[in-house]
């Protein structure tokens, strides 16, 4: 079976002004399809620049990204702006929720945009929202919701449009302990019941033991591989 993410010698030098800021060095791994991996590392050591990467945000300075077989530069502009929109679910650190829609129309509009032919399967909207513990506050404005609930939103936001892959930057840096026990809860039961292969980046490695292998990073590159709970319990 072909890998779901391949990335290969993935480089990326940011040139500001008269210095190059090399953020990627020469980064290569494979995400088989239904893993939930994450990558671990301090500030600095390059995370969001490959998540940006992986989900066809930026262009690496050097290097391929490979979903499902496709690689990224190989494709035009559109072409991969429909493959992000149809495989991939994104989910920030900042919950980045359009401020003057409400919970409920922040979760409809990125089903909109996803361009999916079928009408929006509301019986599957319901089970999330449930699921997630944000039924009663889906009238409610960004600004009204405390940040677990908005981060709960933008959680259902990526998983509507049943993605193949979630990538996730950060999810609980910006939450306390029971808000980020939510939002790894749903990201593991959305990997493990939803199906959905799930690449999860954070710099705390408690968070990171919960996948099936961790990625750890430093100043650009992987620097080591290991297995993570996921894997070790027997699923
Ligand atoms: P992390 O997410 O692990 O904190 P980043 O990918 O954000 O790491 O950053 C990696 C390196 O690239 C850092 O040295 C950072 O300062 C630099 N960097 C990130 N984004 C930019 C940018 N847009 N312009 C210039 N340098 C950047
Ligand atoms: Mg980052």
């Amino acid at each position: 079976m072909q890998p779901i993410i391949t990335a290969e010698n993935l480089s990326k030098v940011y040139r500001t002004g008269k210095i190059d800021v090399p953020a990627l060095r020469n980064v290569s791994f494979t995400i088989e399809s239904g893993e939930f991996v994450s990558i671990v590392g301090p500030s600095g050591s390059g995370k969001s620049t490959l998540f940006y990467i992986l989900g066809g945000l930026t262009r690496p300075t050097s290097g391929h990204v490979s979903i499902d077989g496709s690689d990224f530069s190989s494709l035009t502009d559109s072409e991969r702006t429909r493959m992000r929109k149809t495989k991939i679910g994104f989910v920030f650190q900042r919950f980045n929720l359009l401020p003057t829609l409400t919970a409920i129309q922040n979760v409809e509009i990125a089903y909109e945009i996803s361009g999916r032919k079928e009408p929006l399967d509301r019986a599957y909207l319901e089970h999330l929202t449930q699921l997630l513990g944000i039924s009663g506050r889906l009238q409610h404005r960004p600004s009204e919701l405390s940040g677990g609930e908005q981060q709960r939103v933008a959680l259902a936001r990526a998983l509507v449009t049943h993605p193949a892959i979630v990538l996730a930057d950060e999810p609980t840096g910006n939450l306390d302990s029971k808000n980020s026990d939510a939002v790894l809860d749903m990201l593991l039961r959305s990997n493990r019941e939803l199906k959905q292969t799930v690449l999860m980046i954070t710099h705390n490695p408690e968070a990171a033991a919960i996948a099936d292998r961790i990625l750890h990073m430093r100043d650009g590159e992987i620097t080591s591989i290991e297995a993570g709970r996921g894997q070790l319990a027997a699923r």
